[in-house]
């Protein structure tokens, strides 16, 4: 018979650490939200080794006591909190007490602090739980705390740490979502003495999306908010142009708390509803504010989710105040049937086509020229339009041309083209083909029925080393979150292969500096960051023939003609001819149908003629 034995305090406490202590970044996050409960202005976060060796933090906050120091790093001794009905009225970040016990139970923790009025500040040390005594310090006011050699006492722990760009990536994550959360703090980052985020208090939330997401996020965002009542929703989303192949950034706080909530994900994706195509996310930054008592902030370990009294009501304000900003911001798609020429409306989008427009010249997209040497300034056509947006206009775009090889691979583009014949095929809703067949009708789902095309001319090139790359003849800088630049640069090697090479810049930037000829119809930047977007959506590294798979349908799904993209009549009959010689022009890659066959007799059948 097994004997049950009371578990020593040092094992309780490493228990208790697991749960809230699982890398630096949980460290990082505890320390900087209690820096934040401490009411600091400034908060300094250094890093070692992506904070397995060190993470020192220093705040300017009101300070511990010395007498209270052993305290603080003492297993349920909070400041935060006396009964259990306080819980139900939490407004600080912490309230556990738990923190500070764990980090000092799996690492060496020296915890120095002053506060105001105290003529000098004390300091105490703790290596794996054991405590020494306090001694005088003489710093400045507030907090510093150091934590060294994370999880040596707990090797086990260790061993389950991921690379140290990955880990790093983890602490930017936290350090973004506290600056976003509190506005009017100064906040940095440093790692290995490089600097690598410095927000100072004056930046606004709109100047720290930027900081942090970029330009492109920064400049498609739509303010919301619901006003002064609570629950209120205020904060930003983003056009649906800038939308995403995650919902990485679809960030969620309440009472000033980031958390994760599927449900309010999926609120925020219904009022995007009919404007993001399927398996694309919305990008937005919402900050709730409830009545404190109508949230349980309780209900995880480290407090990343939270149960709120009701949870409809939540939704429906999600729900509803963002989709009623995207209406007032006319970005609500015509769900309605396009209203009939000349009745006033034309100025609200294209008139409806229902015939593909007449011929122009442009095949490029679809088979990309040989030659592209002068920048474009006026681009002929739509299908081409992107390429402008490759390099600055005084550049040139050099081309590296395929060896000259007898027998080509695939067919090359046909000239004359086979002739469409007049009438038997539309373009509806700028989205679909309808073909007449000798058996009935076809309806192709243009979209896939090109990411078809260029997934498997792409494979095929790679497959044969025959991948036409055009070079930048200026490279472009991209600028990426610091998870997203570790995770390119680990994959460098498999994009050079697809034909993105990129390299290291400095900093989170990277510099791609070519790309597949094939793919030109969208600016080079978008496809890479289609690729990042796939790159980091995975939760372990597939296996390389499954990466590369999913790579070249995620390059070709970008570069495709979309859904809402209008034909020319030269378009729709090379995509017509491609669509003959593709090995399977029945489904995308990601296995979706690309037309869909309704036969003579269905229809007899269901006019009721047969
Ligand atoms: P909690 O934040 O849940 O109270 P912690 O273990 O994180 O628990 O911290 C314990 C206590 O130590 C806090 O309640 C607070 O009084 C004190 N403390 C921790 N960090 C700081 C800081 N940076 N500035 C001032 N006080 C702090
Ligand atoms: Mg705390």
């Amino acid at each position: 018979m097994p004997r049950i034995y009371q578990l020593p305090p040092d094992v309780v406490t490493k228990i208790a650490a697991g749960e809230v202590i699982e890398r630096p970044a949980s460290v990082v996050k505890e320390l900087l939200e209690n820096s934040v409960d401490a009411g600091a202005t400034r908060v300094d976060v250094e890093l070692e080794a992506a904070g397995t060796e060190l993470i020192r933090i220093t705040d300017d906050g009101h300070g511990i006591d010395a007498a209270d120091l052993p305290l603080a790093l003492s297993a349920h001794a909070t400041s935060k909190l006396r009964t259990a009905d306080d819980l139900f009225r939490v407004s600080t970040m912490g309230f556990r007490g738990e923190a500070l016990a764990s980090i000092g139970g799996v690492a060496q923790v020296t915890l120095q602090s002053r506060t105001p009025h105290a003529p000098t500040g004390a300091e105490v040390k703790c290596d794996a739980g054991k405590m020494a005594a306090v001694k005088p310090w003489g710093g400045p006011v507030g907090t510093r705390i150091e934590v060294r050699h994370l999880f040596h006492s707990v090797p086990v722990r260790k061993k389950f740490l991921k690379s140290l760009p990955t880990e790093l990536g983890h602490v930017c994550e936290i350090v973004t979502r506290l600056a976003l959360a509190n506005p009017g703090l100064h906040l940095t980052l440093t790692h290995n003495g490089k600097s690598v985020y410095d927000v100072p208090a004056s930046a606004t939330l709109t100047d720290r999306i930027g900081l942090f997401f970029g330009k492109e996020v920064r400049d498609a965002l739509i303010e919301v908010d619901t006003g002064m009542g609570l629950p209120r929703l205020s904060g930003y989303v983003a056009d649906p142009k800038c939308d995403r192949g995650n919902a990485k950034l679809q960030y969620l706080f309440v009472n000033g708390r980031w958390f994760r909530d599927r449900s309010l994900s999926h609120a925020l994706q219904e009022a995007y509803r009919g404007l993001l195509m399927t398996n694309r996310y919305a990008v937005g930054f919402l900050f709730l504010n409830v009545p404190p008592d109508t949230v349980d902030v309780n209900v995880h370990p480290t407090k990343s989710e939270v149960r709120f009294r009701d949870n409809s009501v939540v939704y429906s304000l999600v729900r509803g105040a963002v989709k009623a900003r995207l209406m007032r911001e006319n970005l609500v798609p015509g769900l309605e049937p396009p209203l009939p020429a000349g009745s006033g409306a034309g100025d609200r989008g294209p008139e409806p086509q229902w015939m593909a427009p007449p011929p122009r010249p442009t095949f490029e997209s679809i088979f990309p020229p040989r030659r592209v040497l002068e920048p474009m300034v006026e681009p002929p056509s739509p299908w081409v339009k992107p390429t402008v947006v490759v390099a600055p206009p005084e550049a040139t775009i050099e081309v590296q041309e395929e060896p000259p090889s007898p027998e080509p691979a695939e067919p090359e583009a046909p000239f004359p083209l086979p002739a469409l014949p007049a009438g038997t095929v539309l373009q509806v809703h700028d989205s679909y083909l309808v073909q007449e067949t000798p058996e009935g009708m076809l309806v192709i789902d243009q979209h896939a029925l090109h990411e078809r095309i260029l997934y498997e001319q792409l494979r095929r090139r790679v497959r044969d080393g025959k991948l036409e790359v055009q070079r930048l003849l200026i490279p472009e800088p991209i600028e990426l979150p610091p998870e997203q630049h570790a995770a390119v640069l680990d994959a460098a090697e498999a994009l050079t292969e697809l034909g993105l090479e990129v390299s290291d810049f400095g900093g989170t930037t990277v510099l791609l500096s070519s790309y597949p000829t094939l793919l030109s119809r969208r600016p080079p930047h978008v496809i890479l960051q289609a690729v990042i977007d796939s790159l980091v959506t995975k939760d372990r590294p597939p296996a390389k023939e499954v990466l590369f798979d999913h790579l070249l349908a995620t390059m070709a799904c970008k570069a495709a003609v979309k859904a809402g993209d209008r034909l020319s009549a030269d378009e729709i009959a090379y995509l017509l001819h491609l669509r003959q010689l593709a090995e399977d022009s029945h489904h995308c890659p990601h296995g979706r149908p690309t037309s869909l066959l309704f036969s003579r007799q269905q229809l007899d059948k269901q006019f009721g003629r047969i």
